[in-house]
């Protein structure tokens, strides 16, 4: 439901917004607003509002820094109130934008328009993604002056129910602030961990899906903070407890109908599914970079936590990469599971849209899946089955992702070059730190 720039410049003078934010994302994940107020709106609007690329992490050179945003006007909502001080200031409205080189033409370093390149690729092969995401995040103590720990504030666990679970209370007063801004979700619900939290996104078009992740996390830690509290989707906070994940439930439509359905295949899935399931396994290694992007993130992908680590598809349990839920008909879609909510949303999605695509262009098979516990298979078995492992770190994940045209094409050299780039000079500087479990370990002892 799109709106005209003028019927949109009517409802901001109605709702009494006194601020615009034209928001984007980085090629690392972090979501950049320009706020402007009343006086700029109309220029906002018509795309004139220039801002300076370079200052933002991998866009462009000192050389070439003016960059325009231009608002995708079907984005457009209204921030709920956070605090009785913001209402004295007015409303903030918020339009997400794709970001453009001042002659118009859309910027390579958009992640945006990497997810707009996968999704017209789909729909000129005659499909449309959808994507329903599940992002897990922990609620932790801060100290007197502000600063976060990683103690948690409850030691409710998964499902529990008031009073136990103190942070039902904040989580509830999230859910509302999302509802409010017209989020479609679905559940909410303490995860396993103590202090620890689910939401989940009823399914939507992939870019609107990636969209809404990106304004989500914004409006978790806004909430969080006005309880006191810090809000963190870091993927794996505390060794030895489940760590934090957000599993993407997708599908693809052909024609307002689900391409995966079908009652006469195998599992009732349509070769689509299987195509698509086997393009996933295939890019698996290719894509974690981008799916888990952190350091850290590969301290959740280990053994025992729920998290996968073997590159295998089941319809039953969940120790695999990719779970097929019991749903057919319209809801038949495929979980993958890897994904971590420190991801950048746009990329995540367009490298699995990619993966999925090429299977399908390929005709790809996948391995027969696995419905026992991969955990507890041997080295002879996962062999027989064709089961591969995950990268182990984020060093190994650069160099599969080195290796995959399909997801280096998909990303393009732009985006490519410069996230591999910040990326390694992470991982450089995470193995040339000395850390306390070094200490601890070997300082006495050697
Ligand atoms: N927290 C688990 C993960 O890291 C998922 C747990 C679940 O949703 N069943 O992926
Ligand atoms: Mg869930
Ligand atoms: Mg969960
Ligand atoms: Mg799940």
């Amino acid at each position: 439901s799109a709106l005209t720039a003028s019927a949109l410049l009517q409802r901001l003078e109605q709702d009494d917004v006194h601020f615009l934010r034209l928001q984007f994302t980085d090629i690392l994940g972090t979501t950049k607003n320009v706020e402007v107020p009343r006086s700029q709106f109309q220029k906002a609007l018509s795309g004139d509002i220039t801002f300076d690329g370079s200052a933002v992490e991998g866009f462009t050179r000192v050389e070439e820094s003016d960059m325009l945003l231009s608002p995708d006007l079907s984005t457009f909502l209204i921030y709920p109130q956070f605090s009785r001080e913001e209402g004295e200031r007015g409303r903030v409205a918020r339009l997400i934008c794709d970001v453009t080189l001042p002659d118009g033409t859309p910027f390579d370093g958009d992640p945006r328009q990497v997810l707009r390149r996968q999704v017209l690729r789909a729909q000129q092969m005659g499909f449309e993604m959808f994507v329903g995401t599940e992002p897990e995040f922990f609620l932790f103590e801060r100290t007197g002056d502000g600063r976060g720990t990683t103690v948690t504030h409850d030691k409710a666990g998964y499902f529990d129910l008031a009073p136990i679970d103190k942070g039902e209370r904040i989580r509830r007063e999230i859910v509302n602030k999302l509802l409010h801004m017209g989020f479609d979700i679905e559940a909410a619900h303490h995860e396993v961990a103590p202090g620890q939290h689910e939401i989940d996104f009823r399914y939507a078009p992939a870019l609107e899906a990636a969209d809404r992740i990106a304004t989500f996390k914004f409006v978790v830690k806004r909430v969080a903070l006005e309880y006191g509290l810090l809000a963190s989707f870091l993927p794996k906070p505390i060794a030895g407890i489940s760590g934090s994940g957000m599993h993407c439930h997708l599908s693809l439509f052909r024609n307002g109908v689900n391409a995966f359905a079908d009652p006469g295949g195998d599992h009732g899935l349509s070769p689509t599914a299987m195509q698509f399931i086997a393009g996933l396994l295939e890019h698996a290694g290719g894509m974690t970079a981008i799916t888990n992007p952190l350091v850290n993130s590969y301290k959740r992908l280990v053994p025992g936590f729920e998290a996968p680590v073997n590159v295998a598809w089941s319809t039953s349990n969940r120790s695999a990469l990719i779970r097929i839920p019991a749903k057919r008909g319209a809801s038949t879609r495929a979980e993958v599971r890897m994904p971590d909510p420190s991801c950048n949303p746009y990329l995540a999605l367009a490298v699995m849209l990619a993966a999925g695509l090429d299977g399908i262009e390929q005709r790809l098979e996948p391995a027969p899946a696995i419905q026992r516990n991969i955990f507890k298979m041997t080295v002879r078995e996962k062999r027989h089955h064709r089961v591969r492992e995950l990268p182990t770190d984020l060093r190994e994940a650069l160099e599969e992702l080195g290796k995959d045209d399909v997801i280096a094409g998909a990303l393009g050299d732009h985006v490519l070059t410069h996230f591999v780039a910040a990326k390694k000079s992470e991982w450089q500087d995470y193995s040339a730190t000395i850390h306390a479990w070094e200490l601890d370990r070997y300082l006495d002892l050697i």
